[in-house]
């Protein structure tokens, strides 16, 4: 277990996950094509949310920390505003709202829970990988700005910022250099990171689209929300949902907060990366190096600085205890015996 997992798991610890999972086991109330779905006014109930505002299309909890809408025949949930996609659409029946349970399970309940984090007691690894190097450009805009530079750019920023006694950073390519995937996660893996964050510029045909994107993997069986791909393979790096749901919303967050573009949610997509990480793992998508507002903008180094304190901020917010909640340091035997405590996942 990495030093990540036991900052999630003694959350999940203090917060009683254990009834949690046994209550939305037994809410099930249907299964489709093997999915198991739980009604969502089960979520409210586990959580004491008042009674929520629904509508034919949608249903709102408003809690003390917490305001998620989740939408009928749509895998869009907004939570506290951020766009999330689920592994699975919301759909309806005659009286309630249904939702994956391992969308409650693997999304719902470390989003909610995260505002309980302990944060942690111990060095953190954190892994930055710039995407592509070399004869990769990655993404080329119009003015030729370059996908490869500029990502190289941030994860140096985010390396001089994030660093600190307790935060050790470590990038995958420290200049303009090719890397394979295996390279990639194998920096992970030798550093035995507790988190990997991997950087990237997005592009596409249509010169008008613009903002930021997060990915982590799709559940195991689930489809991604990228392409046509219908690829639904399990992957061990499933283990880590939980924790990178939680890495991914603190860092996607921070991003739009500090740069105003446009949220395009937190996605799931199996990229080679996310798929081989030993740890949790996230990849961002900065803006569009097509849109020529957001090319011109990634060009200029204040901005780059931007993100990668944008970065370098949600990170911090993970691995920092929630504001009135105390670092508790627990022994280790103590956190393993809670783990086997709980029922299988
Ligand atoms: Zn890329």
């Amino acid at each position: 277990m990495n030093k990540l997992e036991t900052f999630v798991i003694a959350i999940r610890h203090a917060c009683e996950v254990s009834a949690s999972i046994i209550l939305l086991s037994s809410c099930v109330v249907m299964a489709t094509s093997s999915i198991d779905l739980i009604a969502i006014r089960n979520i409210g109930a586990r959580y004491d949310f008042p009674p929520p505002k629904q509508t034919s299309s949608n249903v709102t909890f408003t809690g003390k920390f917490t305001t998620m809408t989740f939408e009928s025949d749509s895998r869009k949930l907004i939570f506290n505003k951020i766009l999330v996609w689920l592994n699975e659409p919301v759909t309806k029946n005659t009286q309630d709202f249904l939702l994956a349970q391992y969308d409650a399970n693997k999304i719902i309940d470390p989003l909610i829970r995260l505002n309980q984090r302990r944060g942690i007691t111990n060095n953190l690894v954190v892994i930055i990988d710039p995407g592509h190097g070399g004869k990769d450009n990655g993404a080329i805009g119009p003015r030729k700005a370059c996908e490869k530079k500029i990502v190289l750019d941030i994860a140096n920023s985010v390396k001089r910022k994030l660093e600190c006694p307790k935060i050790s950073v470590k990038l995958t390519r420290k200049w303009d250099s090719a890397l394979s995937r295996t390279e990639r996660t194998n920096v992970a893996r030798n550093y035995k990171a507790d988190i990997f964050v991997s950087i990237h510029i997005n592009s596409a045909r249509n010169t008008e689209a613009s903002g930021v994107e997060s990915y982590i993997m799709p559940g195991p069986g689930f489809p991604s929300t990228v392409g046509n791909t219908t690829d639904n393979k399990n992957s061990p790096a499933n283990k880590f949902d939980s924790a990178s749901i939680q890495l991914a919303y603190c860092v996607h967050r921070q991003i739009l907060e500090s740069t105003g573009a446009i949220d395009r949610g937190i996605r799931h997509a199996r990229f080679d990366v996310l798929q081989d990480a030993p740890c949790p793992a996230i990849l961002v998508e900065c803006g569009f190096v097509s849109n020529s507002a957001e090319e011109s903008n990634l060009t200029k180094k204040k901005y780059r600085e931007t993100i990668a304190d944008a970065i370098t901020k949600g990170i911090q917010t993970l691995v920092t205890p929630a504001p009135g909640v105390a670092i508790i340091s627990t022994p280790s035997t103590v956190i393993n015996s809670s783990l086997a405590a709980q029922p299988a996942k």
